[in-house]
């Protein structure tokens, strides 16, 4: 058994649409390679920055996400490489391991498809576009300006 604790530069569109690990940002691969009859099981924790953009209020989103890998690599020729398909289980090429495709599917699925800056983030007034956290509590655009408060009166006396 093999231990590795390696930090790589994230590779581009590691992410989602709106929240992603920056391409080129430090990952800290913290991984236990162990030989198995068939092949590598490679398993252990990566780490990395993420960024991105609430999904309510577009602010920017600085926050870090780890996730935990398994996955078996086989060796070529041995009987899981004959009876699987490498979609299913990696393949060692050679003795090189190409952990991206596994990293990727793990960090993907560990994003949020809607990201927000905080679980109540209020997002922002669809009218002003103004963060509501920055709003008084009683913002409205209900109210009627003075000025046409008396033809407002006008057509209801019409109708
Ligand atoms: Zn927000
Ligand atoms: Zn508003």
């Amino acid at each position: 058994m093999r231990t590795v604790e390696r930090v790589v530069p994230a590779p581009s569109d590691l992410g989602v649409e709106l929240i992603g690990v920056p391409e080129g940002a430090d990952l800290d691969l913290d991984l236990r390679m162990e030989s198995v009859s068939e092949g590598v099981l490679v398993s252990g924790t990566v780490s990395g920055p993420i960024q991105g953009e609430c999904g309510r209020c577009l602010r920017e989103i600085n926050d870090s996400v780890t996730v935990t890998i398994q996955e078996l690599y086989a060796y070529e020729n041995s009987t899981t490489d004959a009876t699987t398909e490498s979609d299913e289980v990696g393949r060692m090429q050679g003795d090189l391991i190409d952990l991206e495709p596994a990293l990727r599917d793990a960090v993907v699925l560990a994003l949020p498809n809607n990201p927000l800056c905080r679980q109540d983030c209020p997002g922002l007034c669809p009218d002003c576009g103004v963060h509501r956290d920055d709003l008084p509590a009683d913002h409205s655009h209900q109210q009627i300006d003075p000025r046409w408060a008396g033809l407002s009166q006008l057509t209801r006396t019409e109708e």
